[in-house]
């Protein structure tokens, strides 16, 4: 094994993509220090936040839970509500919500727990609703992927929560590999106007939610890596439904990429921050403030997308 390019003692990891190694302290100093740099460049928290921390006991959001806890106590007054989803998807997300609770539970903070059947369906239902209507036919139900489902009625549902919490943001596990697969399936798709949406620091104008997400800098196959270090638990089952999404296939491209031409993602990513403040005019953009007519919550039309769905899916 080589020796860690930072201090000489045995190294654990290579790094493929700046072509380096290191052992295990300086690994995760790395790991860490990226989040603390994401904080400074994006200012994401300040001194009496409430944070909302969306945590799935998947290798993202454990990773992002135990660096912010490290973090809290040079933040006066921050404090961490940790939030989780149950989709209720069988098989896949009961074992994830017990890592999360163990995580919280060895960290000291409350875990909320807030599930899609009380609110809208379980996604294996709604799930078997679409097939049943697209089975139908003459239906006039979109063709609508589980990713959409699930995503739209998660957002939502964080969203809730943090209100709920009376949180003032919301922080979100999307990692670096994350940010550049949205950019890129948002340049493949011309949604320009969305990348405000996926920005490191975003929102807060309109009613909705603030969110940050404090792994922008974080390559994606280092949170496990952290994680294993760090003793934190994690399930690393993909979602049963993932293979649906146009995600998947945004994912399979830049990893095929950066594998012949390594440090393309950060490139990428680079490429979004640089230009994201030239098309949009960054966080400062105003937004308008509309409730959604069915469930109050804020929306950027009568009528938000989870009650669309939902509409879409009970008619
Ligand atoms: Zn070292
Ligand atoms: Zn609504």
């Amino acid at each position: 094994m080589s020796s860690c390019d930072k201090c000489g003692k045995p190294a654990k990891v290579n790094l493929h993509y700046n072509a380096t190694a290191l052992c295990e302290p300086c690994f995760c100093a790395q790991f860490e220090a990226r989040v603390r740099q994401a904080n400074k460049d994006f200012k994401m928290l300040r001194l009496g936040d409430r944070v909302a921390v969306g945590v799935s006991g998947g290798k993202d959001s454990g990773a992002m839970l135990n660096v912010l806890a490290k973090m809290a106590p040079a933040i006066r007054g921050l404090e961490l509500l940790p939030v989780t989803i149950d989709e209720g998807i069988d098989s896949y997300r009961l074992p994830s919500i017990k890592c999360a609770q163990e995580l919280c539970n060895s960290l000291g903070l409350p875990l909320a727990t807030y599930r899609f059947s009380d609110h809208f369906k379980a996604m294996d239902d709604i799930i078997a609703l679409r097939n049943r209507k697209k089975a139908k036919k003459g239906s006039p139900s979109k063709n609508r992927r589980s990713c959409t489902y699930c995503g739209i009625f998660r957002r939502a549902l964080l969203d809730r929560a943090a209100r709920e919490l009376d949180a003032d943001k919301l922080a979100i596990g999307h990692n670096a590999d994350d940010v550049a697969q949205t950019f890129l399936m948002n340049l493949l798709r011309r949604d320009e106007g969305k990348w405000e949406s996926f920005s490191p620091s975003s929102g807060g104008y309109g009613g909705f939610i603030p969110r940050i997400k404090p792994l922008i800098y974080n390559p994606e196959a280092e949170s496990p890596q952290y994680c294993k270090f760090k003793d934190i638990p994690f399930y690393e089952c993909k979602c049963p439904y993932s293979s649906e999404s146009f995600r998947g296939e945004a994912k399979r491209f830049l990893n095929s990429v950066e594998e012949k031409f390594p440090g393309s993602k950060f490139n990428l990513l680079q490429s979004y921050l640089s230009l994201q403040g030239k098309v949009e005019g960054g966080d400062k953009k105003p937004g308008r403030a509309t409730k959604c007519g069915k469930c109050g919550m804020p929306s950027s039309g009568k009528e938000c997308m989870a009650c669309m769905l939902l509409g879409e899916l009970n008619g």
